[in-house]
């Protein structure tokens, strides 16, 4: 296939032009509405607990298969929009000649929610309360069962299991945020690095020199401790290579559209390679071992050098971080802006950082309290601050 570069750029550009703003909170019934355009052939693998459909869509006739699932944890909808995207974007250009060359060598299988009753609550957990991702060998769940066969009966050379992650993640020693985190899971306490376990490096160090040709900090990976009960680590135990994509935060980017478009870029570069796949061949272990490790210290809004205290006799940073909660009646994620932390943050990040410049803390005391809501005031000489749920509010 003749220069991927120039088919995954001008796929971006497609993206850019459709101006998506979708929600984070996706039910049920919204993904189905999505995936109205999308004509793949699509089959029910099973219902849920509460009876709702869990769908496969099946794109490709070639023999080198991928499994692709997301939204195992309900309230981790980002991977599923841009699987929607993808099978658009190859619908829409299924007469380029890339598309007719991937659709005769590859089949992707994909899933694009597996945990339809947790996303209607907006929660990682099934109906039963069961965490789907500590559910890989007990099999206690319907949504995990169907999984677990679906993958089984997949024929599949590499499975992609698609999450989100908190905003707190940043890229170790930097102050950039990790808006796409990789992990090649262990099959084994030891963490040992099996042919299998080397295969899914090779596949992330090879998205990763990929993904910074667009976004140059590229990503984060997750460190490599066993979870015995987890799908990655269970699935690579089977011999299938698996390969973690957690989506995070951007700053003011509320709806995580930056990683739903580089969740599609990645995704069609991985189609792609999938129908290459010798060229993963080339990668080291160093080239795995060299992307940064997650970090956690990165709050939504840092307010720095805030002085407090009866007398503004201390000089402290302010870590906030959002809560968030599915706002039933407007059917939206909304946020609660807690105080996370009260002192030296100064080895710390944030989504959006403001310099109090030793202006001092009011919010009719004069100490903040841990989990207090974050609405307050900032007293300066020459005026006034206004903060109300995190967000500054000027006067
Ligand atoms: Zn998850």
């Amino acid at each position: 296939m003749n220069d991927n570069q120039a088919i995954l750029e001008s796929a971006l550009e497609w993206w850019d032009d459709q101006s998506y703003n979708d929600d984070r909170w996706l039910t049920f019934e919204q993904k189905q509405m999505l995936f109205t355009k999308v004509n793949t052939p699509v089959g029910e693998a099973g219902v849920s607990y509460e009876g709702k459909s869990i769908n496969e869509y099946t794109w490709g006739r070639g023999s080198r298969v991928a499994i692709l699932w997301s939204q195992m944890h309900g309230n981790e909808a980002t991977a599923t929009y841009a699987l929607h995207d993808l099978l658009l974007y190859l619908q829409l250009y299924t007469s380029e000649s890339w598309v007719q060359e991937l659709s005769r060598k590859i089949c992707l299988k994909i899933i694009p929610m597996v945990n339809p009753d947790g996303a209607n609550r907006w929660t990682r957990r099934t109906a039963m309360n069961i965490d789907p991702n500590r559910d890989a060998v007990a099999l206690q769940a319907n949504e995990t069962q169907i999984l677990m066969e679906r993958i089984k009966r997949s024929g599949a050379e590499v499975a992609f299991n698609l999450h989100d992650q908190r905003n707190l993640f940043h890229l170790e020693k930097t102050d950039k945020s990790a808006v796409i985190s990789f992990l090649a899971p262990s099959a084994d306490y030891e963490r040992s690095v099996s042919p299998t376990r080397r295969k899914s490096m090779n596949w992330i160090s090879h998205l990763q020199e990929s993904l910074k040709k667009v976004h140059s900090p590229g990503a984060a990976k997750y460190t490599d401790e066993f979870y015995p009960t987890a799908f990655g680590e269970n699935v690579q135990k089977m011999g299938l290579p698996t390969i973690l994509i957690e989506s995070g935060a951007w700053p003011n980017d509320p709806n995580r559209n930056v990683a739903r478009r580089l969740n599609f870029y990645l995704l069609l570069q991985a189609c792609l390679t999938l129908a290459e796949s010798h060229k993963l061949d080339t990668y080291t272990k160093q080239a795995y071992d060299d992307i940064p490790l997650n970090d956690n210290k990165q709050w939504d809004v840092l307010f720095k050098n805030v002085c407090i205290g009866p007398e503004r006799e201390s000089a402290v940073d302010l870590g906030i971080k959002f809560n968030f909660f599915p706002h039933k009646e407007l059917k939206q994620l909304r946020y609660t802006a807690v105080i996370g932390d009260i002192g030296d943050l100064s080895n710390h990040c944030a989504l959006h950082t403001i310099d109090a410049e030793g202006g001092w803390f009011e919010n009719g005391k004069k100490l903040p309290r841990l989990d207090e809501v974050a609405t307050f005031e900032i007293h300066q000489n020459n005026g006034l601050t206004k903060v109300i749920n995190g967000a500054v509010v000027k006067n």
